[in-house]
């Protein structure tokens, strides 16, 4: 499933995967667990010669149990801290960098095994896992996307709704336009327009789909 930020992808992925009984898989969280310790280290992110040549340090693991997804960077949960509005500023330096990407789409390929499993992100459909059964390219218009960001207590804490609004589209210009795998709809995607759904009925529209 893949989508740009606040499209609702994380829930309804989450919800695909608890009603279908698979795992799930959050690559965005990889992303930001990558930056957030870049930024820990005190590593340059606008610089992308320098976090590269850092790309292959931090070790990181993530839980696939949809009811309680996880992330830890050399054994310590970041679940929180790669919500900070620094990281998510910062995120989108970070995973323009090749080598960050390789390092990444590696270790998702190797989570993502045989199957089995709901992946959430940017390049999913395109790079990461062009074979996959069922393909979607989730949306909503902006406005309701900076709305349920600023409203999800666990992205972006105290942000306004303005303020996500200018962040989120500066971030979504940012993944859109990069030179490695941008974000982007894959040619045989079902694309789904959230803007007046509920999370239900997206949930339900996926599984369908995945049943067919
Ligand atoms: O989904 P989320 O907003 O947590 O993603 C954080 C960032 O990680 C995105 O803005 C994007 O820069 C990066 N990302 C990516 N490729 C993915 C998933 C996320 O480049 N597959």
């Amino acid at each position: 499933m893949d989508g740009p930020s606040g499209s609702g992808k994380s829930s309804a992925s989450k919800g695909v995967a608890a009603a279908l009984g698979l795992r799930y898989l959050d690559t965005g969280a990889m992303y930001r667990a990558m930056t957030w310790w870049m930024l820990h280290n005190g590593v340059p992110v606008e610089d992308p010669g320098a976090v590269a040549a850092r790309a292959l340090e931090p070790a990181l693991e993530s839980g696939t149990d949809p009811a309680a997804p996880t992330i830890t960077v050399d054994g310590e949960d970041v679940s929180g801290p790669i919500r900070s509005r620094e990281v998510t500023n910062a995120v989108s330096a970070v995973s323009s960098v090749p080598a960050v990407r390789a390092r990444l789409v590696a270790l998702q390929r190797e989570i993502i095994g045989i199957g089995g499993i709901v992946v959430e992100g940017r390049d999913i459909g395109t790079v990461v896992a062009p074979d996959a059964q069922v393909k979607v390219y989730l949306t909503a218009s902006e406005e309701v996307r900076a709305r349920r960001r600023a409203q999800d207590p666990a992205a972006d804490p105290g942000a306004s709704v303005t303020l996500t609004r200018a962040e989120q589209a500066r971030r979504d210009r940012l993944d859109s336009t990069r030179a490695a795998s941008p974000l982007a709809k894959a040619a045989d995607a079902h694309e789904i327009d959230s803007t007046g759904l509920g999370l239900g009925e997206v949930i339900e529209a996926v599984v369908r789909l995945a049943k067919e």
